[in-house]
């Protein structure tokens, strides 16, 4: 009997998650986003499967160049307009859905959207980790990612070791590379891995369609920090990205989205007029103020891609609702 259920507990969400695939696309057609945002981020790009499969990197959306673009021309087939966050400020209204792309941490592989979003003129952000593009270092968890791969461990515990790390500061988690796999561990494998050079930093910032954006110096998860440290994380950040490009960031990504009342409080003190999380919901138009320092993304990731975050622009995840649903059964069930 216990294993009857562990099997519904494990295959209920995944059957949910198929049905959606034909099911949410209709019911995307009736939802009105017209007056709302949906901004997107994204990580590393790769230029083929084959390429993905090398485990250079951790593939985390897992997206191709050619399911990038057959992204955007979902959007712009769907009549979405991709509007930069300036374009918030004077609190654009609903004529048209909007939408908006972003780009985390600085990968070098992120050269292959520039061609895209200059092929259809659409803008994007770019949220760089400063530290990384300086010392021409690899991704910490990139760098768990590939070499447990090469050791034969499996995903669920690379997993559980990289959000075992991300509740520490970044000198513990740079002494936790260093013991574990030595200090060359931070040299990047290949272009697939290593972020942009500086000089490509600044000859990408030439380009209309590109905003540079502040990711802090050492990828801080600022809910780590106190607030003198969140402050000189930005800082130091904001500086370096100044002197390389002329141009000071409009806005910080929060590394790995998490944020609280101090975080919003340092990144407003910092002069920032625009920050993003990682809640996986739209942001209804127009944005009042004071959400413009905590704006919402989605991850699009190509397992629920068709169509593009869909699960989750209709609201619902395929094993919350299971849960869900299991909850109000038994609930009342006992009622009865
Ligand atoms: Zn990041």
């Amino acid at each position: 009997m216990k294993n009857i259920k562990k099997s519904i507990d494990s295959s209920a969400p995944k059957l949910i998650e198929k049905l959606g695939y034909f099911i949410n696309p209709i019911l995307l057609n009736f939802k009105n986003e017209r007056n709302q945002l949906l901004v997107f981020y994204f990580h590393g790009l790769f230029d083929s499967v084959k390429q993905r499969d090398l485990n250079h990197i951790d593939p985390q959306n897992n997206m191709t160049v050619t399911q990038f673009a057959d992204f955007i021309e979902y959007f712009l087939n769907h009549k979405y307009k991709f509007i930069r966050p300036e374009d918030l400020l004077p609190g654009i209204g609903n004529e048209q859905p909007s939408a908006m792309i972003t780009f985390d941490d600085g990968y070098f592989n992120n050269m292959l959207a520039f061609d895209i979003i200059a092929k259809y003129g659409i803008p994007a952000v770019f949220f760089i980790t400063t530290k990384n593009i300086k010392e021409n270092r690899s991704f910490w968890w990139d760098i768990i990612y590939k070499f447990r791969t090469k050791q034969g461990i499996s995903l669920e515990t690379i997993r559980n070791e990289q959000r075992y790390l991300k509740s520490f500061k970044y000198d513990y988690i740079d002494n936790y590379i260093i013991q574990n796999f030595g200090i060359e561990a931070f040299k990047p494998w290949s272009d697939i891995d290593r972020p942009f050079s500086e000089s490509e930093l600044k000859n990408l910032t030439n380009s209309p369609f590109v905003s540079i954006g502040n990711h802090t110096h050492n990828h801080a998860i600022l809910t780590n920090y106190d607030k003198k440290e969140m402050a000189e994380e930005l800082m130091e950040s904001n500086k370096i990205l100044f002197d390389l490009t002329g141009t000071l960031p409009i806005g910080v990504a929060y590394p790995n989205g998490n944020y609280n009342k101090v975080v919003l409080e340092a990144t407003e003190e910092a002069g920032f007029k625009f920050a993003f999380n990682t809640k996986q919901k739209s942001n209804p138009l127009p944005i009042e103020h004071q959400n413009l320092i905590c704006l919402n993304r989605f991850m699009t990731n190509t397992s629920k891609i068709n169509k593009f975050g869909s699960f989750c622009r209709l609201g619902y995840e395929p094993d919350l609702l299971y849960a869900g649903l299991k909850k109000g059964i038994l609930s009342s069930n006992s009622r009865k």
